[in-house]
């Protein structure tokens, strides 16, 4: 009773929020997000993974669309009003296929984790599966089989890794192979500075009769610009992120496949494993798509493996060794020197204000080293060029060969302070 008679300033109270600014909304929450974006403009971020999502691609994922669980696939919707959202996706879809060549592509995954959960569902049997993967040390992702992932649960895993020279040890993926007969290979770069053999991982694939399961998470950019070979068409089954090289905005994933595969694929993502992907994602990757197939999006990826290039140059010039001696993509692995605890390596280099991953990598003799991760990304998106990286690298070599108890260089503080604040990030500019 009470509440009908009261009911209209009752109503405008809690309308409120459904209109309010942020930063009326969440104040406290906003003012930290503030200080974070200081923060990031204040930081030189070499994390491999990390770049910026566009502004547009922002806007996009924060449409009225957020609303919108277009529940099940274009055309086969459990829910009405779909009709834009079944385009927008088919977009999406056609996209996706056209710029890597795939028979067929699904854009709902959550992440390119639960996609790759879902394709070795949908692809292998439940039981007693045995899987060939790309060693985790050498450059492997956590979601390709290892022990302490879902995906290498309850199934037989053995892996391949690097030779001494840094390629992929192609005879040794041949003779784990032959032994395991594995149901699928497994493979893609996450701390792997070169690119990836897929070709030569197809022939043993075919000579074994498993399926080739290729993770391009962080390269796929350089594939779809080109500078990398595509193996998306002779693969069973691929994954991507869609940031990292493609950089879009985090949590999403496209998954391309034979067509054959394409219906358990669909029904492992959805609703095997999660619930439906929000409208608003899969229209961000529509965009995502069409500016990734841009030739300015090309000439980008090209100065993005120029820089790494010229960041690896400058850490070697600085007395650094680098992990395979080089690289081909975005991403470069110095080793450090033992002297270096990796939380000591993350801390010392954030008192610089610089990013990066402290991990390990197998030296020529195979020994686990301490190494840290650069890429070139996000700098590359905020203007940074081949000299810039170069001279980064000869900086961060002295702070690694100087060891962890060498006080901070505070003229090395200033410059990198100057380096930041002379290259603003351009999608913070809103
Ligand atoms: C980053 C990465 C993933 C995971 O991507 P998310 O979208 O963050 O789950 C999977 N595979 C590889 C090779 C990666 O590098």
């Amino acid at each position: 009773m009470n509440v009908a008679i009261s009911g209209q300033p009752k109503q405008a109270d809690w309308q409120r929020f459904f209109s309010s600014q942020a930063s009326q909304l969440g104040p406290d929450i906003v003012g930290l997000i503030q200080d974070d974006r200081e923060l990031e403009m204040r930081s030189l971020n070499l994390i491999a993974s990390a770049s910026y999502c566009p502004l547009g691609l922002r806007q996009i994922e924060g449409t009225h669309l957020v609303n919108r669980a277009p529940i099940g696939m274009p055309g086969r919707r459990s829910v009405g009003n779909c009709e834009h959202l079944d385009s927008i996706e088919l977009l999406a879809i056609e996209r996706a296929k056209a710029l890597f060549g795939a028979e067929f592509v699904n854009v709902q995954a959550l992440s390119s984790t639960i996609a790759n959960v879902a394709v070795f569902r949908a692809v292998l049997p439940a039981d007693g599966a045995r899987v060939l993967t790309f060693d985790e040390l050498a450059g492997g992702h956590v979601s390709h089989g290892a022990m302490r992932h879902i995906t290498g649960y309850n199934r037989e895993v053995a892996s391949f890794g690097v030779t001494p020279m840094g390629t992929l040890d192609l005879d040794q993926a041949r003779d784990v192979a032959r032994k395991l007969r594995p149901h699928v290979i497994i493979a893609g770069p996450s701390s792997y500075p070169r690119e990836m053999d897929f070709a030569a991982l197809r022939k043993i694939a075919d000579e074994v009769g498993a399926l080739l399961f290729t993770d391009i998470a962080h390269v796929a950019g350089l594939i779809a610009t080109g500078l990398h070979a595509n193996p998306v068409p002779y693969s069973d089954v691929s994954t991507t992120s869609t940031q990292k090289t493609l950089c879009g905005p985090r949590n999403g994933a496209f998954v391309f496949a034979q067509s054959r595969f394409g219906d358990a694929i669909d029904q492992a993502i959805f609703p095997g494993l999660q619930g439906p992907a929000g409208a608003n994602l899969i229209a961000a990757r529509a965009v995502q798509l069409e500016m990734v197939g841009s030739p300015a999006f090309a000439d980008l990826m090209q100065s993005v493996v120029a820089n790494a290039k010229a960041l690896a140059t400058g850490l070697e010039a600085g007395g650094c060794s680098i992990y395979t001696g080089g690289t081909d993509s975005h991403m470069v692995m110095a080793f450090t020197g033992e002297d270096w605890e990796r939380p000591d390596l993350v801390a010392k280099l954030g008192e610089y204000g610089v990013l990066g991953n402290a991990m390990r990598a197998p030296d020529h003799a195979g020994q686990p080293r301490t190494a840290f991760r650069f890429g070139t990304i996000a700098l590359t998106i905020r203007g940074f060029d081949a000299e810039d990286f170069s001279r980064l690298g000869r900086e961060l070599a002295a702070v690694f060969v100087a060891g962890p108890t060498a006080s901070i260089d505070r003229a090395r503080v200033d410059l990198f302070r100057q380096l930041a604040a002379s290259h603003p990030i351009p999608s913070f500019i809103d």
